[in-house]
């Protein structure tokens, strides 16, 4: 075992630039005037704005210093369930920085976008083929934008079999973005609760599904980290009453190669790139949502779709169905092609091994912290683990103190406080990608934090310790945006 490393990120203060200039400070010189002095109209300068002065070093030590405070999976683990911090390749990264990507203008006609073109029909293939559906649209950006799209599919199907339906069923385990994306449709969300296994019923399902439910979205493996096992019951109860069935498939992680969620029943899902096939992410970064359906929603995709003829890729916007274009050109290209590269360099075998390697580092940790950390669903989970506080509470130790305190040693936080149905969550996904080394080292900080919240519970409501700013007020900034004096 590794000594646990207490504080390995660099942490200083660093002020605003504005904050360091001096006066006639400046990163460069300029050879003395032998040209004579001129009358410039000031006119033709108008005014000179006050900018702060400063030499060269300065700049690139502020710059430097601010890159420092970031935490990144290129440094250590990045547990934060739900969002899937794997290591991405850099061989990812070298594809997609080639010159006939990057230099290649989206407004260029089709012949001269070939190869980008079959990088994406071919892409599509593969995400059919992963996710047991039958058409594919690369255009979402995001997981939340693919949600939204999915449901204006199934929104457009039914107005074009003169239905228009007004509720859509959420569980109390889908992602936060799923009632938002059924909301932003127009659709009035109708939750339901999981049982006592963590996973829907299909009873539950039943006792609210009618003919003004246009459908349910259920988040697989949902936000428990546990698979949903009556999907299929539950496909054929919504189908029954003229309902589709969308699947959230942001944490594809646990599932690639292993089940295909198109032959359970289900009628709509998105995946995100971002997260299962390995783009850097995170911060608000470019992300990519593909929204995969069954063929009788594929006339409704958004447009340009692209088709092959003759071994020639084009575009096609002439679908009357289509709800329209829902990013510019065709998405975030850059993802699309580290996506690529992923599955093709992993192949079959190795996206599933992926995927299994990645629920057996979950149930590793699950098993090897139930002892000091309470574990609300005691059952095998798929990719992440959720514990709560519930152990620390006699102590007044919560969530986000643990969280704290992980970054003293060296880990970036999990997830807390979500899913919101368990109380005082930390919700931990380690991904495929780290060694059992790494995850012992992570067990030892966890089983360290444990016994520090009953011996010592003052270290952890000051954590973290050896950071400047410990405890910020973390909605202030989101609701009180100031960025000028
Ligand atoms: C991350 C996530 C989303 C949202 O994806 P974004 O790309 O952040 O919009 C939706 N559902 C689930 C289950 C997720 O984990």
């Amino acid at each position: 075992m590794h000594e646990l490393n207490q504080c390995p990120i660099p942490s200083f203060e660093e002020f605003l630039l504005w904050e360091k200039g001096n006066k006639g400070r400046s990163g460069f010189s300029f050879p003395a005037n032998d040209t004579g002095d001129f009358d410039i109209d000031p006119d033709l300068i108008g005014e000179i704005p006050d900018l702060t002065e400063l030499s060269e070093p300065d700049v690139v030590r502020h710059y430097t210093r601010l890159s420092q405070w970031n935490f990144c999976v290129d440094l250590d683990m990045y547990p934060l369930g739900s969002c899937t911090m794997k290591y991405n390749p850099r061989l990812n990264e070298r594809q997609a920085q080639l010159k006939g990507f990057t230099e290649a203008h989206p407004l260029l006609p089709a012949r001269y976008l070939q190869g980008i073109l079959k990088l994406m029909y071919d892409l599509e293939a593969f995400l059919r083929e992963i996710t047991g559906m039958e058409a594919v649209s690369l255009q979402p950006s995001a997981g939340a934008q693919g949600e939204l799209t999915g449901i204006m599919l199934i929104d457009a199907c039914l107005r074009s079999r003169g239905e228009k339906r007004t509720k859509f069923i959420v569980p109390d385990t889908a992602h936060g973005t799923n009632p938002a994306s059924i909301t932003l449709c127009g659709f009035v969300p109708v939750n339901i609760k999981s049982n006592e296994k963590g996973i829907l019923s299909p009873e539950s399902v039943a006792s609210v599904m009618d003919e003004d439910v246009a459908g349910i979205m259920m988040t697989n493996p949902n936000t428990l980290g546990l698979y949903e096992e009556n999907i299929a019951r539950i496909a054929e109860i919504i189908h029954s009453k003229g309902g589709m069935v969308y699947c959230d498939g942001a944490n594809l992680n646990a599932l690639m190669g292993i089940v295909q969620m198109g032959s359970l029943g289900v009628d709509v899902m998105h995946v995100n790139l971002h997260k299962t096939f390995s783009s850097p992410h995170g911060g608000g970064g470019p992300g990519s949502g593909p929204v995969c359906v069954k063929k009788h929603l594929e006339p409704f995709l958004p447009v340009p779709r692209i088709i092959e003829s003759d071994r020639q890729y084009e575009l096609i916007y002439d679908c009357p169905d289509t709800i329209g274009k829902i990013h510019s050109f065709y998405g975030n290209i850059g993802v699309m092609i580290r996506a690529y590269c992923y599955i093709l360099s992993m192949g079959p075998e190795f996206l599933k091994k992926a995927s299994q390697l990645a629920v057996l580092n979950a149930n590793y940790i699950k098993e090897s912290l139930k002892d000091v950390f309470h574990l609300p669903y005691d059952r095998t989970c798929m990719h992440e683990c959720v514990f709560t506080d519930e152990k620390q509470q006699h102590q007044k130790v919560t969530a986000l103190d643990v969280a704290k305190r992980l970054i003293d040693y060296g880990f970036h936080p999990p997830t807390v406080y979500f899913p919101l149905v368990v109380k005082g969550a930390l919700m931990i996904e380690p991904t495929e990608t780290e060694s059992k080394e790494t995850l012992d080292r992570f067990i030892e900080a966890c089983r360290q934090i444990a016994r520090e919240a009953e011996e010592n519970p003052e270290l952890l409501h000051n954590a973290p310790s050896q950071h400047f700013r410990k405890r910020i007020d973390e909605t202030f900034a989101a609701r009180n945006l100031y960025l000028r004096d």
